[in-house]
């Protein structure tokens, strides 16, 4: 596991519009994109602005911003249109996880119908 610095994270440049990403929307303190790598018909990733390495980095006082984060991935799954037929919402964190990108992200999935347990 390791915290990239924010000058280096991958998802900071797309903060920061370095890097181009498909915006579903964006608020002050809160982006939403398209996943490059889409593992279902709908695959938003919702994220904080500002460079969180993971839930577990997540400092005192950010569950305001977590929640916000929450709230805006199912505005996500509202806007895709998949609200009402159903999604999941995954918060990878750490090595057994699966966390590859090391800067907090939701993944928002819909459009399929989903298999439990999870891989
Ligand atoms: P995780 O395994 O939870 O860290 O998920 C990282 C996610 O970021 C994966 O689903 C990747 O497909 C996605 N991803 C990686 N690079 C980009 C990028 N440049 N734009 C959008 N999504 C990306
Ligand atoms: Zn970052």
């Amino acid at each position: 596991m390791s915290a990239a610095p924010a000058a280096d994270c991958l998802f900071c440049r797309i903060v920061r519009k370095e890097l181009s990403a498909k915006v579903l929307f964006e608020t002050e303190r809160v982006l939403a994109f398209d996943d490059i790598k889409p593992q279902a018909p709908v695959h938003v990733l919702v994220i904080p602005k500002d460079h969180i390495a993971s839930l577990n980095e997540a400092p005192e006082g950010a569950d305001a911003l977590l929640g916000e984060i929450l709230f805006l991935a199912r505005e996500a799954a509202r806007s895709k249109g998949i609200a009402e037929t159903g999604y999941r919402i995954v918060l990878n964190t750490a090595r057994d996880s699966g966390q590859e990108v090391f800067h907090v992200h939701f993944h928002v999935l819909g459009g399929r119908r989903m298999t439990w347990p999870p891989g």
